[in-house]
């Protein structure tokens, strides 16, 4: 069974025996990749001058693996998902939780839209709950200022969308805060809406009648929320005790932001993971993500989990998503636009879906992991392999080495160096 869409299914047996050559030829065939682009994963060097022209002071780039998630079925489309990452496990925990739930549809997801908000913040105003009134009557003058930033937006379906302007109690005094509300469409959207919060900035002071200092996006996305839900059967779960331990282990993490803080570091293994392999910004949607998990002025857990009607477990998962397909790096690095590719996706809102599944299959993983084995076992034994390398360990020393360490329950890179000592020694 695979996608209705395509026909292909992302049910790969086997994928991870391959050797990453004959992996990426299957994900070139699975996703259509060209030449040009399957050649750059194989060698992915970023080229020193676009680096140069990316940030500042470059000296160097840092290369980090990209696995790629198999058995995801989202929306009915089956996929494979390009995850950047150093952290084992990871990618692993994907193919898991995607594995378990595939024969039940997989995942279902949805936008609340791809609004993003800029603050302008005005201050020394004597009269703030009148400014804010003279601010909103504004609306249309406001929306032409905004409109005429970025035509290119405009005619693309997006633009200005709302205004909003909040009187807030600081330490300094009121604060007259106005939100540009801004469809930025494929784009991300940082750059787009400061320019226009920074247009605007002398109509509000000539509005409001006091100062502007900062004209800056909200990192809290909340016009701009991904969700994804999914239900895994008790039988893939794996019975009512392991179930009953992992929503044990949930409302641990809806109720103690001590455990919430982990609970979601591990949604976001998974969320940052294809932010990065597709060129996003990771701090914009770790900040929104790790924002909107406090905004109730709790923090709590990003995912919720249920006992579903057949008994199974029923998980969702609603955070802001700021990604784009256009702006920052996404257009510019090679490597990114091949994972866009390998995902296939035609819009912002697509990627965005994608990342919420992925997010909610990692917790799902972790949650049982942690409510049986406990998160070592599967960690440890793919850590193992970092620990030999780190010793010393080269081709097939590695297997070998880690191989002991997990068998030896002693992951270290002490007892790393003495197998390996050991091993030469015999050969
Ligand atoms: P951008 O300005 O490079 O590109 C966006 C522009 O692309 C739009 O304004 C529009 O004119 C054009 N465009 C072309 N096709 C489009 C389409 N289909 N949909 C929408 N727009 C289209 O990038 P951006 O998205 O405005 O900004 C993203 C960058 O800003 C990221 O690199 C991010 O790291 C950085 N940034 C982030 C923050 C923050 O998060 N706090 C602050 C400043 C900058």
């Amino acid at each position: 069974m695979g996608s209705v869409e395509t026909g292909k299914s992302s049910r790969v047996s086997g994928f991870h025996k391959l050797s990453p050559a004959d992996r990426l030829k299957l994900v070139q065939g699975f996703a259509g990749l060209d030449a040009a682009a399957a050649g750059h994963l194989a060698q992915p060097a970023l080229d020193p001058h676009l680096a140069d022209h990316m940030i500042e002071n470059v000296v160097s780039a840092i290369s980090i693996p990209i696995g790629v998630a198999t058995n995801m079925k989202v929306d009915g489309r089956d996929l494979l998902v390009p995850m950047a990452t150093e952290e084992s496990s990871v990618v692993a925990a994907v193919c898991n939780a995607a594995r378990q739930c595939y024969d039940a549809g997989g995942f279902t997801t949805s936008v609340s839209g791809t609004e993003m908000i800029a603050q302008i913040q005005l201050v020394q105003v004597t009269d703030p709950q009148a400014a804010r009134i003279r601010i909103l009557e504004r609306k249309t003058e406001i929306s032409e200022i905004c409109n005429a930033c970025d035509p290119v937006l405009v005619k693309l379906g997006g633009g200005f969308r709302d205004v909003e302007v909040r009187v807030i109690d600081t330490q300094g005094g009121p604060m007259v805060i106005t939100h540009l509300i801004v469809d930025t469409r494929d784009a991300m959207g940082a750059n787009t809406v400061n320019t226009m919060a920074e247009k605007l900035a002398p109509s509000i002071e000539r509005w409001g009648g006091g100062r502007v200092y900062l004209r800056i996006l909200s990192n809290l996305a909340d016009r701009r929320l991904a969700r994804a839900r999914a239900t895994w059967p008790l039988e893939a779960i794996g019975g009512p005790a392991v179930r009953d331990g992992m929503l044990a282990a949930y409302h641990f993490a809806d109720a103690d932001p001590y455990r919430a803080a982990t609970h979601n570091k591990g949604i976001m293994n998974g969320v940052s993971a294809i932010v990065l392999a597709t060129g996003n910004d990771t701090r914009a949607v770790e900040a929104g993500a790790h924002a909107y998990a406090a905004r109730n002025g709790h923090y709590g857990s990003l995912t919720t989990w249920e006992v579903a009607t057949d008994g199974g477990l029923s998980g969702t998962l609603e955070l802001p998503m700021p990604v784009g397909l256009v702006g920052g790096a996404t257009k510019v690095h090679p490597t990114a636009q091949a994972c866009l590719k390998i995902l296939g996706v035609k819009s912002a809102a697509d990627l965005a879906r994608i990342i919420a599944a992925v997010g909610l299959a990692q917790n799902f993983s972790a949650l049982k992991a942690l409510a049986t084995t406990g998160i070592q076992s599967g960690h440890m034994a793919l850590h193992a392999q970092n620990v030999a390398i780190a010793a010393g360990a080269t081709g097939e020393e590695v297997a070998r080495v880690a191989a002991v360490l997990v068998e030896r329950k002693a992951v270290r890179q002490d007892v790393a160096e003495t197998v390996l000592r050991d091993l030469r020694g015999k050969a």
